[in-house]
């Protein structure tokens, strides 16, 4: 009885020990930051700007509303 026992405490160490090892090694799951907000370019300046502040035309985005009227001047 005593080495089934002793054999059970064994295995247990050796899985806490295991579980450990595999804690350390296997990175934590990367998460989106829930501030980071999905970045735009502006068609015009190329400036990166939150989707959130963008200006929407014509399925491109603008940094602001005078960068879309010198886009959409540009190519009409
Ligand atoms: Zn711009």
């Amino acid at each position: 009885m005593g080495t089934i026992l002793r054999l059970l405490i064994i295995a247990a160490i050796i899985w806490f020990i295991y579980s450990l090892i595999r804690r350390a090694i296997t990175p934590p799951p990367q998460q989106p930051l829930p501030n980071s907000p999905l970045m735009r370019q502006c068609a015009h300046c190329r400036v990166n700007i939150p989707e959130g502040e963008s200006t929407q035309s014509h399925g491109q985005f603008f940094c602001c509303e005078a960068h879309r009227d010198l886009y959409l001047q540009q190519k009409p």
